[in-house]
This record gives C-alpha cells, structure tokens and sequence, in this order.
C-alpha cells in the first residue's frame, strides 16, 4: 500500500512545535502531490518520531532541526538535521544496533537504551527502504531514510 506522506511529516512536526517550543523545526518538501510512499502511515509517524526525539535529546543546546522530504531518483527521501553533539565517524553504522549507544558515559545522562534507530531500521527495512547516518561531530548529524515511491497517473478524462 502507498501513503501520501506530506500531511503525516506535517502532523508530527508540528507536534514537535508544540512540545519544545524553544525549538525551531524547519519543513522542506519539494515532493510532488503525486509522490506516494510504500510505508504504512503510523510507521513513518513512528520513525520520524524517533528521529526528532534523537534530534532533540543530542541537539547540544542548538535550536534548529530540519526536515526534509525529497524525491531521489525514483525514491522518496526523508532527511532529519540536527546541529548537536554529532556521531563519531566510526560510529555512524554501529548507532543502528541494538542497545548500541555512543561515548556510554557520555550518553547515559540522556536515559534511553540504544534501542531507538535499532526499531526505526526494522521498520523502514520492512518496507524495502534504508536508513542512513552521515554527520561531522560536534557540528551537525543528518539520518536519511529511503523509501520505494510511485507517482500516481493522472486519469486523462477524454
Ligand atoms: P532510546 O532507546 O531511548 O532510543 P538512544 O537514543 O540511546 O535510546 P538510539 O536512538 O538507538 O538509542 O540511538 C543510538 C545512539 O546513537 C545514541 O545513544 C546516540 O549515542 C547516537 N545518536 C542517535 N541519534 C543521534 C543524533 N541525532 N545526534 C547524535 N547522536 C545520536
């Protein structure tokens, strides 16, 4: 089944808003209205969920998270900025592990079990997508998740 995938980021984001309102949560979409996304709804909400709350536990005392939802050949793209602590170079395919956490002494302030990015992959994986991380520590961490699209046909009315 395919979702339209705009309104779901657009609910969760401005939840986000309401929930840490110190925060600024910027939301880029540059897909077409066609774009639909072979995911079921509550689990794109379930992995942007997760998404943003890493966002905003390692956000580090900066204040912008930006979300952006693309079209990347035939795939749609959905991609979480952050501009807080960053994940070490040699970390970056380990924090999809389960219980894996970062520097444990420096992550433990921060509760959590490492199981976060762990469900957000199987869930994303379920569905024949990936999830990425790419980031330079101490300046910005960005997780990208890539997903099968389709792009409905306009019924020509004759
Ligand atoms: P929880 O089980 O509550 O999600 P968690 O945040 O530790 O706890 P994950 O979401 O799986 O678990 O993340 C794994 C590790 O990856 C984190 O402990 C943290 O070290 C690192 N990490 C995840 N997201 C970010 C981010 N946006 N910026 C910096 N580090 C991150």
């Amino acid at each position: 089944d395919f979702i339209e995938p705009v309104h779901v980021v657009e609910d969760v984001v401005k939840k986000f808003t309401l929930l840490y309102p110190s925060l600024t949560f910027k939301y880029e979409n540059s897909l077409k209205s066609e774009m639909k996304v072979a995911i079921a709804e509550r689990h794109l909400e379930q992995v942007l969920i997760i998404l943003l709350d890493n966002a905003v536990k390692y956000s580090n005392g900066s204040t912008t998270v930006e979300i952006v939802t693309e079209q990347i050949q035939d795939h749609f793209a959905l991609s979480i900025k952050d501009y807080g602590i960053g994940i070490p170079k040699e970390d970056l395919e380990k924090v999809f592990d389960r219980f894996y956490r970062v520097d444990k002494a420096r992550s433990r302030e921060k509760g959590g079990q490492g199981l976060g990015l762990s469900i957000a992959k199987r869930m994303v994986n379920n569905y024949k997508g990936t999830i990425s991380a790419d980031s330079e520590e101490g300046e910005w961490t960005i997780i990208t998740v890539k997903l099968n699209g389709v792009i409905e046909e306009i019924t020509q009315q004759e």
